[in-house]
């Protein structure tokens, strides 16, 4: 580390908190600061700019420069060396600015007098915010120490640029957090709602840049960091954590005990910084760095300090979680990620969820799912702009969130609202009425549940059954494994709450995507093709067994429905059906009472079963299509990948056909099947679906509606025409055919 001159820097932000904290303008202030700064450093420029808008940095005081060009000139982000500043989040320190790369001559500034250039980014922990510049006439390069210097000073602008020092209403600038921002994320859950924003993190805000007494803010420091310490090892000591858990947290643990990362916050603090804003210095240092390398592993490395050092924030400022600020009416979460188990806890309080993260597979999408909550997922940066009861708008269906919307779009997301509504009451008008076409076949629809939370749905939106029970989820929003008795009562609630109904109770599909917090996690390469579901049950069949236990004891003497995730050949449904029927021999002989029937099937979801031997589907009392797995492995297109995820239709002709073969397969052997996969709430899909013959669709409960709305209005042998002319014409998708035959079909 070079000799810094530490009193002299001291002196600066001690002057620099002076005229923050004088009643005076935005402008003023500035305008101060930028004399200040010359002052201090002894060079002849001194500018700051600061963003516009996102896209743009307007020069807003400046000594120095021509005075006339203060809010005149402008520059995009990237473009000249302080756009490159800005883009990049670096200093760019020359000696010969009009002979550097990019540079931009502005004549209005009469810039080009000053040969050196030194500017370095306001930010504060990601969030671009404007460049700070110094120039100078002699050519010449500026020190480390300069360049720390201006970084620090820096640093405690943004912090006033955030708490809105610098920005009056009327100057057009932009005030922090209080301009409309659009965010393009991608869908995780359909829907819209309107309501004002729940930071599940709420940003720490610092008052305090500046401070008199380093020993004080070292004591601080010290002492914050001993607890963060403390309380990482706390984590670390508990007992079910898995590896990728502790892996995290060792990392933690070397962060928290790294002397390079306090050495390097007590030194901002001796250059004037308290506590609170050395930690974020280094923590902008570490965003901007996290922008930069290419590497995953580095990366997650880097998200770990930033984590960190938001703890070690709310430790120092005894903000947190428990803030006790009261959660705004219409709750929307906001957050970089959230588990099932914490979203499942906020429950149908919240009108909608915005993630930086997620996925569409993920967790927390099946949880919001289930409480039918519109789920925006990879919003980015949304928690970096988004503050506390901001006014926000979910848009689940585009994938998109506005946070503190203009009132026009505001207007015309309440009429989408509204127009949503008004379908939902024509869709509750046909609660009560068949699934019937045109022609009078009639469809059985049903829903797809596994939360508690999905029961009200059996009623209120008029399924005929649960055609999906995922038992997984259960197991997934614990952190210990459930107890038998524990899941026959859940089970038994589920059946009482079907009245009558069947419900299809899938055995433990865990696995891939689904890997349970409390067991040892399998590092697989591919773990969608790895050991999963029933493979997990048959080589491990404690679980499975306990399983069957609970369900059949739920079950008393009720009929009970189980069916096998992801069965690739016969032999596997005849191992997992021997335990089940293992399990109702042994409850026989304990004395208990034992379903009256047991209906036991299999999910179709690899392309190999659909050419299993006759003998297993005279076996298997029914088979139900798993689309999302099917159509991944017919199409070898991942469905967690957003890139390829969309990319083979389903009605795409080739699977349509495929579908057939396995319509007409459980067709001879006189074997029920259904479909319960997402394409079957589409109301075109289903459509197709029932065309080419099938007559039960399990799908979300808020899908029944609008496809028993379309089957109702239609006749099935046209459809079943568009679709075979389709396939004769060489089309590719039956969607187009589909769509313009429909065009022509009365509402
Ligand atoms: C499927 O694969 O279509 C299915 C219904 O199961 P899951 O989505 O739970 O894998
Ligand atoms: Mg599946």
């Amino acid at each position: 580390m070079p000799e810094r001159s530490e009193s002299d820097s001291r002196k600066l932000l001690r002057r620099l908190r002076d005229v923050l904290g004088a009643q005076s303008k935005g402008q003023e202030r500035l305008d101060r600061i930028t004399h200040l700064i010359a002052d201090s450093m002894q060079t002849e420029v001194c500018s700051i700019y600061l963003f516009r808008d996102p896209e743009t940095l307007e020069l807003c005081a400046t000594e120095g420069l021509k005075p006339e060009a203060v809010h005149q000139t402008r520059m995009k982000l990237g473009e000249g060396l302080v756009g490159r500043v800005a883009r990049t989040n670096t200093p760019v320190n020359t000696a010969d600015a009009p002979g550097e790369k990019g540079f931009r001559y502005m004549p209005e500034t009469g810039e080009e007098l000053f040969s050196s250039f030194l500017g370095v980014p306001i930010q504060r922990v990601g969030e671009k915010l404007g460049v700070l510049v110094v120039q100078s006439k002699t050519a010449r390069q500026y020190s480390d120490d300069e360049i720390y210097a201006l970084e620090v000073v820096a640093m405690v602008l943004a912090e006033m640029t955030e708490l809105g020092a610098f920005t009056s209403d009327e100057d057009g600038m932009r005030a922090l957090h209080r301009q409309p921002v659009m965010f393009r994320g991608s869908t995780g859950q359909e829907g819209a709602a309107e309501g004002n924003v729940w930071l599940h993190e709420p940003r720490v805000v610092v008052t305090n840049p500046v401070a008199d007494d380093p020993l004080t803010e070292i004591d601080r420091i010290r002492e914050a960091v001993g607890k963060l310490r403390v309380s990482v090892d706390d984590l670390l000591s508990a007992a079910s954590l898995d590896k990728e858990q502790k892996q995290v947290l060792e990392a933690y643990r070397m962060f928290a005990n790294s002397r390079g990362w306090l050495r390097r916050m007590e030194e901002d603090i001796h250059s004037g910084l308290s506590a609170e804003a050395a930690v974020e210095k280094e923590q902008s240092a570490a965003r901007a760095r996290l922008e930069q390398v290419p590497d995953a592993y580095l990366r997650d490395r880097l998200h770990d300090l930033d984590d960190l050092s938001n703890r070690l924030l709310r430790i120092l400022t005894g903000q947190g979680a428990d803030t006790g600020a009261e959660m705004p009416e219409n709750p929307v979460l906001v957050a970089r990620n959230i588990g099932p188990a914490e979203l499942l806890d906020y429950g149908r309080k919240l009108r909608g969820v915005v993630l930086e993260e997620g996925s569409v597979g993920s967790h927390a999408a099946i949880v919001a799912r289930a409480l039918a909550i519109p789920l925006v997922i990879h919003a980015r940066k949304i928690t970096t702009e988004a503050l506390n009861g901001d006014h926000i708008l979910v848009d689940g269906d585009q994938g998109i969130a506005h946070l503190r919307p203009e009132e026009t779009v505001a207007r015309a997301f309440r009429d989408k609202i509204a127009m949503q509504a008004e379908a939902q009451k024509r869709y509750a008008s046909l609660r009560a009425l068949p699934a019937t076409t045109l022609c009078g076949t009639t469809v059985s629809l049903q829903m797809n549940a596994g939360l508690m939370a999905d029961l009200p749905s059996l009623e209120n939106s008029g399924a005929d059954g649960v055609g999906l029970f995922r038992t997984e989820l259960q197991f997934l929003v614990r952190n210990k494994m459930p107890q038998r008795a524990e899941l026959a009562a859940l089970y038994a609630r589920v059946i009482d709450a079907a009245r009558g109904r069947r419900v299809a109770f899938r055995t433990l599909d865990i696995g891939s995507d689904k890997v349970l917090p409390y067991m040892k996690p399998n590092d697989e390469p591919n773990p969608a093709m790895g050991w999963r579901a029933i493979r997990v049950g048959l080589d491990k069949p404690g679980v499975l067994r306990m399983q069957m236990q609970a369900l059949i004891r739920a079950s008393g003497e009720r009929p009970l429905t189980v069916m096998f995730p992801f069965v690739s050949e016969f032999s596997e449904f005849q191992q997992a059906r021997s335990h089940v029927l293992r399990e109702m021999h042994r409850e026989r002989l304990l004395g208990h009472p034992v379903p009256a029937r047991l209906d036991i099937g299999a999910m179709l979801e690899t392309p190999s079963l659909a050419y299993a031997p006759k003998a297993f589907f005279d076996l298997a009392d029914f088979v139900s299509i798993g689309g999302n797995d099917l159509k991944q492995f017919f199409f070898a297109a991942d469905r967690e990948n957003e890139r390829v995820r969309r990319r083979y239709d389903m009605l795409n002709l080739t699977f349509l056909d495929f579908l057939q073969g396995i319509i007409a397969r459980c067709a001879a052997s006189g074997t029920p099947l259904s479909f319960c996969g997402e394409d079957a709430g589409r109301p075109i899909e289903a459509l197709a679906l029932v065309a080419l013959g099938l007559r039960s669709l399990s799908m979300r409960p808020a899908s029944i509606g609008p496809v028993k709305a379309l089957l109702r209005r239609v006749n099935i042998a046209q459809a079943r025409a568009v679709i075979d002319d389709a396939r004769r014409r060489g089309d590719e998708s039956a969607r187009p055919a589909l769509m313009d035959w429909l065009a022509t079909q009365g509402t």
